[in-house]
């Protein structure tokens, strides 16, 4: 069953009808968060309608302690669980040992590796079982993400993937934030728009695209970790509306 967003009266419950959608086409959908700026909109909207949609976390063990004090200030408001998936220990300690701590600003292979370990590998744990997943990207966020659809396929898990927030400017995402009081990351006031691992995040300069502090030090490479693979977008017939614009660009 679908829902036409087009219809829908304001951003707020346009979103909240793509998120109902997406929890009434599905039996275990699952919100991977970031705890970034767009995760605490999505998690704040499918609190308020109160939705069977599971909400996880990576702590990828690099994180920002403002990053993990975030984690318990949701758990504190929305009274949700948030399960938090971590890195295999044998895995992340043979890293260092071949790799150094923080071998992942010698390459971009021991760049990916530190992800693959730290990331990748627990959002494969997390996403066991699933059938559907969302995130929060947004076209805004960078060219690496021009592209984005709201509805893709996540052809290597065989599962749904959902961008809600994908057609949403900077300006609807702060306005729903400043609307709902939802709380956000307090680096975010300090420069840092794209917040990842504490070792591989800057602050950006003016004029720089959101994602530009993160892995900084790379150049020529997509400014990516490897958990969004290459995805489908999902084409649709004329009988089942799309999840089209929510009207907050
Ligand atoms: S962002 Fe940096 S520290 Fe975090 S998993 Fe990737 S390489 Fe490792």
């Amino acid at each position: 069953m679908g829902i036409d967003t087009h219809t829908a009266a304001s951003p707020d419950a346009a979103l909240a009808a793509r998120l109902r959608r997406i929890a009434a086409d599905h039996a275990r959908p699952a919100l991977a968060s970031s705890l970034g700026a767009e995760d605490m909109v999505l998690l704040d909207a499918i609190a308020e309608a109160e939705l069977p949609i599971a909400v996880f976390v990576i702590d990828t063990g690099r994180l920002h302690d403002e990053t993990l004090q975030l984690l318990e200030t949701a758990r504190r408001r929305y009274g949700r669980a948030i399960e938090v998936f971590r890195p295999l220990e044998p895995a992340v300690e043979a890293y260092v040992r071949d790799h150094g701590l923080n071998g992942f600003y010698d390459g971009v292979a021991e760049r990916h590796l530190c992800c693959g370990i730290r990331k990748v590998e627990p959002l494969a744990r997390a996403l066991a079982g699933r059938d559907a997943w969302l995130t929060g990207q947004r076209r805004a966020q960078g060219p690496e993400r021009a592209s984005l659809r709201v509805e893709e396929r996540d052809v290597e898990r065989g599962i749904a993937k959902y961008n809600p927030l994908a057609d949403w400017s900077d300006d609807a995402l702060w306005r729903y934030i400043e609307r709902h009081d939802v709380p956000v990351n307090a680096l975010r006031a300090r420069g840092y728009p794209s917040i990842g691992c504490e070792p591989c995040t800057r602050a950006i300069k003016p004029g720089e695209d959101a994602r530009a502090g993160r892995w900084w030090w790379e150049r020529g490479t997509a400014k990516e970790c490897g958990l969004h693979l290459p995805a489908i977008v999902v084409e649709h017939t004329a009988a089942r509306p799309t999840l089209s614009s929510t009207g907050a660009a």
